[in-house]
């Protein structure tokens, strides 16, 4: 992801040149002119200095399934592994309606990988992500479940708000804003309008974003 950013603003760049000079009539080929060339330094100069920046920030997943419920899901080993290798600073297990699974996962933290035991709660108002817990989620309701994240010391964000492929969605966002600490802006389960919808929420309402695979299988992690 942090890699294909610059390269697809190089990209539109170079394409919207070439088409610039065919409009003037001349050939594609004017891209290595004086001109052409100075901004394509320019912008891989950029893009580099834009992946160094990128590289200095902690990476976390912070919506992680276990297979503490399923035995289809990933076990806690795999988890590590995989997260270590694809250069994670850290995870968040989020199984649904249980700690479990992030209790299990975080007897395998590492100094480089750290593991924030989670949950994702199925509520009646739809679905919350509660982190840094200690202890079970006992109410299902939104609110008193919220109350009991907080007292815990831990940490309210609400997963793929807008989804309209899931029924577990939260379905009134607008009436927790104030109440909730992030929102879950990219899960890598959902469509893009979705994404750009929450990010403006975020802006809109000043609210956190964080991102998250939902990783149900190994190769999603990340
Ligand atoms: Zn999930």
């Amino acid at each position: 992801m942090m890699f294909t950013i610059p390269f697809a603003i190089y990209g539109l760049f170079r394409y919207l040149q070439i088409v610039h000079i065919k409009e003037l009539g001349g050939e594609p080929e004017l891209l290595f002119g004086d001109k052409g060339m100075l901004a394509n330094f320019a912008l891989w100069g950029i893009s580099v200095v834009i992946i160094l920046i990128l590289s200095t920030l902690l990476k976390y997943d912070l919506h992680v399934h276990s297979n503490i419920l399923s035995m289809w899901n990933i076990r806690t080993e795999v988890i590590i592994k995989l997260a270590i290798k694809k250069g994670l600073n850290g995870i968040a297990i989020t199984d649904h309606d249980t700690i479990k699974g992030g209790v299990e996962c975080k007897k395998f933290e590492t100094d480089s990988l750290k593991v924030i035991i989670g949950c994702e709660l199925n509520t009646r108002q739809g679905e919350i992500i509660g982190l840094f817990l200690t202890e079970e989620i006992r109410s299902r309701d939104i609110n008193e479940a919220i109350d009991e994240i907080h007292a815990q010391g831990g940490l309210v964000t609400v997963p793929h708000p807008f989804d309209k492929m899931r029924r577990s969605t939260l379905r009134h966002l607008s009436d927790h804003v104030g109440k909730i600490d992030a929102i879950e802006v990219f899960n890598a389960r959902c469509i893009l309008v979705d994404t750009i919808k929450r990010l403006r929420v975020c802006k809109e309402k000043n609210i956190s974003a964080t991102a998250g695979s939902d990783a149900h299988y190994a190769n999603e992690i990340g």
